[in-house]
């Protein structure tokens, strides 16, 4: 048995608060100031990172002094522009019940906005300060007092409470009560926090299959398993994504890359890496978005992850708008694809982009909660409105056997409708959030076109009373004849027929259809992302997958690959269970941007996909364009591409030239003389020439009004 101290001990242990990625926080709280603002900091330290790699080790212990010199790269050029940098007034700051020095050193921080409207967010890193800083100097004269500190968690909208682990203990408490102390926000480290955990293997995953094949030039690129294609079925699941691939008329070399894809994505024997080359207006995000409807068909699991959040949200729209005009069964099919994210920063709710919100996983959950409530959820209003038909046929019954009379009915008639319309509205709203919401593995196509049924019904069922109880106010005005009563009659019979319909319909219903076990938002949302088929978020963000249980996925596909940085990428790349990768981009454009200027050398910027292809791995290039004019093309297809993109048969046709700006042109290039432009400072090493910038915005807004 253990001693009472070693229990408390271990549970201690257990609830000790985790900072994810600590030891490349504790090296940014080892830089004192000049460290931050020495270039050369790590300059004999970084070494260029090889081509290929011995090994899963090797391969990611050459990012990690790299990562180290970019996040300090990065602090330094924050450091330069300090001046604007949002800065909150501290209202208070005292020890969290999670302060253990000499490491832990967690404090509790009440911060307000001093103006605009920055927030802070965790991963923060910023500079508690006695003064507003204006510059570098600011900074160094405080830092001799006042800790950095790393915000961990945060809640409040105009006033914040922060937990914030500090770099050095805050030696008097008090004094940053008074309301003249500050919180100066200096950058963000969340991504490079979690690049440093894939690094270093922390992120729950750790699965190395899919990286072993990308260190030497011995990667997979498949179509080569010997068990996919002895087998009869493969021939014809390609022969069902053949149909599908026709509705999306792609040109060959599309076809191709999603044919090829397709089949990768069909074998669970091997471990792949593909690549698909979109220079640009070759049709990439269109190729991209069949790509990925035909793996929603086969149902295979996959992460769709970009750089950023605008490339996260262009796959995904694409994928929604295809699904729609495919399904044809109004929203049924939503729930297998799930798009997740900060929401401030994807800005799903802004107009852009109204049309993910049904596929947005914090929208899904707040939607999917309404119908567990006791009052207006599935269960209550389902039975509500059983029950109350089942009391209106009661009365109906007595009324067709005339032992009820007239009057008697249509006041329990009013009542119990009125009752009806309530419910129905409910029970109506609750029938759409499910069959859009839910993956389609927890609602069947069949319980779906019952959900349809019973809400035409219910509309159907609910316009005869009113029409019913208008004409029997009418009737009521004018004299009893015997044809009022039959006409009567005949309403009552068909109410009867509707109204049984409807109920046998709702019974049928509830009894087909089981609501899964939804207790609260946290069931709700691991429910979903369960069961779902298709996801998005960013490189970044795929982190946060890691430490979810469920399903493994299968297949992972990155966008815009070339803009996005080797090590970010071994985030995704080690998701439990992932079995192909398939990178989509075009290496021939811009890499990511890299801070550090030691690094320009050592490849911090480059691409999986640029090294891949540098490797010698063969990758499938999309090669008509429809963007450009032949004249426009001829250079950067010569240049870059060794002329092998065509020119669409769109841009050959002569109607296609345009002339927009007057003057003189050479041929398809223009040179403007900007007589009265000036070069000024622009801080951060760079310079501006405002004349030069409103020419250029001038030329643009033509050009978009031309295109117009
Ligand atoms: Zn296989």
């Amino acid at each position: 048995m253990c001693s009472r101290k070693a229990m408390d001990k271990r549970t201690d242990r257990l609830k000790r608060v985790r900072v994810e990625g600590r030891g490349l926080l504790d090296s940014v709280f080892s830089w004192s100031i000049e460290d931050v603002l020495s270039k050369d900091l790590y300059k004999d330290q970084v070494e260029k990172i090889p081509d290929s790699f011995t090994s899963t080790a090797h391969y990611m212990k050459a990012f990690i002094v790299p990562l180290q010199e970019e996040t300090h790269a990065d602090l330094l050029s924050r450091a330069e522009s300090l001046a604007g940098a949002p800065t909150y007034r501290i209202l208070r700051v005292r020890k969290s019940k999670d302060h253990k020095p000499p490491k832990d050193l967690f404090y509790e921080i009440s911060m307000e906005q001093t103006s605009g409207g920055n927030v802070p967010w965790v991963g923060d890193l910023i500079a508690l300060t006695n003064m507003k800083l204006k510059g570098v100097d600011d900074l160094r004269e405080t830092q001799q007092t006042y800790p950095v500190a790393f915000v961990h968690a945060v809640k409040g909208v105009y006033c914040f409470t922060a937990s914030i682990l500090s770099s050095k203990p805050i030696e008097d408490e008090e004094e940053l009560n008074n309301g003249k102390h500050f919180a100066v926000h200096l950058t963000n480290l969340t991504t490079n926090l979690r690049i440093w955990r894939s690094l270093h293997l922390e992120l729950e995953g750790r699965n190395l299959n899919v990286i072993k094949k990308v260190l030497q030039n011995n990667f997979n690129d498949g179509g080569n398993c010997t068990i996919c294609s002895s087998s009869k079925n493969s021939d014809a699941a390609s022969a069902c994504s053949r149909d599908l691939l026709q509705s999306f008329n792609l040109n060959s070399s599309q076809e191709a890359a999603v044919l090829s894809c397709i089949d990768t994505a069909r074998c669970c024997h091997q471990y792949t890496v593909k690549v698909v080359q979109g220079p640009p207006g070759t049709g990439k995000t269109k190729t991209l978005g069949c790509l990925l409807h035909s793996l929603l068909r086969i149902k295979c699991r996959t992460l769709t992850c970009a750089p950023t959040n605008i490339a996260v949200l262009e796959a995904a729209a694409r994928v929604v708008r295809t699904v729609s005009d495919v399904v044809g069964y109004e929203t049924y099919g939503m729930g297998d694809i799930i798009v997740f994210g900060n929401r401030e920063r994807m800005k799903i709710d802004g107009s852009d982009h109204n049309d993910l919100l049904h596929v947005y996983l914090d929208n899904r959950v707040e939607e999917l909660e309404k119908c567990i409530d006791p009052s207006i959820g599935w269960k209550h209003t389902l039975h509500s409105l059983i029950s109350l038909l089942e009391e209106s046929e009661a009365q109906n019954h007595l009324y067709l056997q005339d032992n009820i009379g007239d009057e008697n009915l249509s006041t329990c008639e009013r009542l119990v409708w009125k009752r009806f319309s309530f419910s129905r509205k409910d029970l109506e709203s609750c029938i759409v959030t499910l069959y859009t919401h839910l993956p389609t593995a927890l609602i069947s196509l069949e319980v779906m076109k019952i959900m349809t049924r019973a809400l035409d019904l219910m509309r159907s069922l609910e316009n005869l009373m009113l029409s019913l109880s208008a004409a029997e106010e009418g009737l009521e005005q004018i004299l009893e004849e015997k044809e009022d009563e039959e006409r009567k009659l005949h309403y009552r019979i068909k109410l009867r027929n509707e109204k049984r319909e409807c109920l046998d319909t709702l019974l049928l219903l509830s009894q087909k259809f089981q609501l899964p076990k939804f207790t609260d938002k946290n069931t709700i949302e691991k429910i979903c992302l369960s069961n779902a088929c298709l996801y998005f978020c960013t490189v970044s963000t795929s982190a946060k997958l890691h430490a979810i249980r469920m399903a493994p996925l299968h297949c992972l596909v990155i966008d815009e690959a070339a803009q996005l940085k080797e090590c970010e990428s071994t985030i995704p790349l080690q998701l439990s269970g992932l079995h192909h990768a398939i990178l989509i981009g075009d290496e021939q454009q811009l890499p990511a941007t890299v801070n550090s200027q030691i690094l320009g050398e050592a490849e911090f910027g480059r691409s999986l996909v640029e090294r891949l292809v540098k490797l010698g791995c063969k990758s499938h290039l999309l090669n008509i364009q429809y963007r450009m004019h032949p004249s426009i093309s001829l250079f950067p297809n010569t240049e870059f591409y060794g002329r092998q993109v065509l020119d669409g048969p769109n841009v050959k046709e002569t109607g296609y030239s345009r002339r927009f700006l007057q003057g003189d042109m050479f041929d398809s290039y223009s040179f403007i003389n900007i007589a009265d432009g000036k070069e000024e400072f622009a801080g951060q090493q760079s310079f501006k020439n405002s004349v030069e910038a409103a020419a250029v915005a001038d030329i643009v807004r033509r050009l978009i009004e031309g295109s117009i």
